[in-house]
């Protein structure tokens, strides 16, 4: 037996962390068996489907390194609803399903309650098709519906606890519990895996197998991640976008190690470690049985660990989106004339171990392009007080006259201007950053009056010292 895993997003939004994990289970798991991945897109939610989530959902795997051309699909759910319709049919035929008009006001009617199932009414009264007539699944009464779960083992729902459910609508469309299960048919799954959430769905829909005839397939339900508050992440609250990830520079590599680490460990504990590893090493059935914190704050620890590990000349290529501002990216605040990639090359290294995503990039280069700089007037306030315009004066001069402008001599005899005012380095260097980058952070300020240059490097003391008058 070959083994057919799908992954089966619905196309109603932004591509979601929770989401990419799944994808990426599935797709170790398929890698592992020698087996297939199958890409669904679920598009028979009319009113809330939108060709932009699709191509989102692709693309995003795409980065993620599932790529298209790799996977068989995509199929779209939407071209087989011919099948849930015959399937439909078939069960009605059968006497698996019959129809039914009630609406849930009938029903609590009738059972004089809150309750939010059904009561079987229409059971056994023959009603036939007809506008708002829709079909249930005539569950069994006897019984228990065992699953066999990778990860639960093998979870039993007693069938009488089972209400006769819907599978296709007053207007005759099959719901998402049959289409599913047909398209799962259609293509030839093997292993359902996919988030808990889908859990309480799942006996109904062994159920809609065996009625059909075809052998069910073995699932596993994966613990769904949750936020700080243990509160499952949710679009309107959390930052769940994979694409809010990689536009703010996050690297493909960081994150899905990050995602295949929610509720897993390899081995030997290591928490960064090479895709192939994790390839050979996961199990499915390893993954914790409690939901997974996701955690923006490690996720940055990674992505920073992934970007100190780049070999300098990918480290240049990985920024180049946010220096240029492609793509989805907003673009750099300075001109693209203004931008100088020698100037960005020689800082490259020095930036590459100060930033934990990619977008950082632009505050701690920004005034190598600027004609002036940004500055941030707080840190102008904190930075310049008394003294510092006479230190700047000092410096200046001391600047003018360096034969050789280069880190080394910018910084000996900065240490110099200090020292006669009894000042420590760090005291003495914070207002000439503040004048030259704008900020009191950033790279290692002689490299960088190096990398400026003499000229702007004294332009913009100048300027600073007029702006303490
Ligand atoms: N379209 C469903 C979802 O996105 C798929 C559920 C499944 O994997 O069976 O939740």
């Amino acid at each position: 037996m070959t083994v057919r895993v799908r992954f089966a997003p619905s196309p109603t939004g932004m591509f979601h962390v929770g989401g990419a994990r799944s994808a990426l289970q599935n797709w170790i798991y398929a890698k592992q068996q020698g087996g297939v991945f199958v890409l669904r897109i679920e598009d028979t939610d009319a009113a809330r489907n939108k060709p932009e989530w699709t191509e989102g959902i692709l693309s995003a795997l795409d980065w993620i390194g599932i790529s298209r051309g790799s996977y068989e699909g995509p199929y779209f759910q939407s071209a087989n609803a011919g099948e849930h319709r015959a399937a439909a049919a078939r069960l009605n035929e059968s006497g698996r399903a019959y129809y039914c008009d009630c609406t849930r006001e009938d029903v609590q009617a009738r059972t004089g309650s809150q309750y939010q199932g059904y009561d079987g009414y229409h059971r056994d009264r023959g009603l036939g098709p007809g506008p708002g007539h829709a079909l249930r699944f005539r569950t069994p009464d006897e019984g228990a519906t065992v699953v066999v779960d990778l990860i639960r083992g093998e979870p039993t729902f007693e069938n009488k606890l089972i209400e006769d459910f819907v599978i296709a609508r007053g207007d005759g469309s099959p719901v998402f519990l049959l289409a599913n299960v047909v398209d799962d048919m259609t293509m030839g799954i093997t292993h359902v895996i996919r988030a808990e959430e889908h859990l309480p769905n799942t006996p109904k829909q062994q159920l809609l197998w065996e009625a059909l005839g075809v052998k069910p397939p073995i699932w596993a339900h994966v613990p769904v991640v949750v936020n700080e508050k243990r509160q499952k992440l949710s679009k309107r609250r959390d930052k769940v976008a994979l694409e809010a990830y990689r536009d703010e520079g996050y690297l493909a590599g960081a994150m899905r190690n990050y995602l295949m680490l929610l509720g897993w460990a390899p081995s030997d504990d290591r928490e960064i470690v090479p895709w192939s590893v994790i390839e050979d090493e996961f199990r499915l059935d390893e993954v914790n049985l409690s939901s997974a914190f996701f955690d923006e704050k490690k996720l940055r620890a990674f992505n920073g660990e992934y970007i100190r590990a780049l070999p300098v000349a990918e480290f240049i290529d990985a920024c180049q989106p946010w220096l240029t501002g492609t793509g989805t990216i907003a673009p750099p605040p300075w001109q693209p004339e203004e931008f100088d990639a020698d100037a960005f090359a020689a800082v490259a290294a020095l930036a590459q171990t100060r930033i934990a995503v990619l977008s950082e990039i632009v505050p701690n280069v920004d005034f190598l392009f600027l004609a002036s700089p940004l500055i941030d007037e707080a840190a102008w306030t904190k930075t310049m007080k008394d003294g510092s315009a006479e230190l700047l004066d000092d410096a200046v001069a001391a600047f003018e006259a360096l034969e050789s402008w280069d880190a080394e001599s910018l910084k000996s005899t900065l240490e110099a201007v200090g020292a006669e005012r009894g000042l420590k380095l760090g005291k003495t260097q914070a207002p000439v950053r503040v004048a030259v980058t704008g900020r009191t952070v950033g790279l290692p300020l002689f490299e960088s009056l190096e990398v400026l240059g003499r000229e702007r490097t004294l332009t913009r003391m100048r300027a600073a010292r007029l702006r303490l008058v």
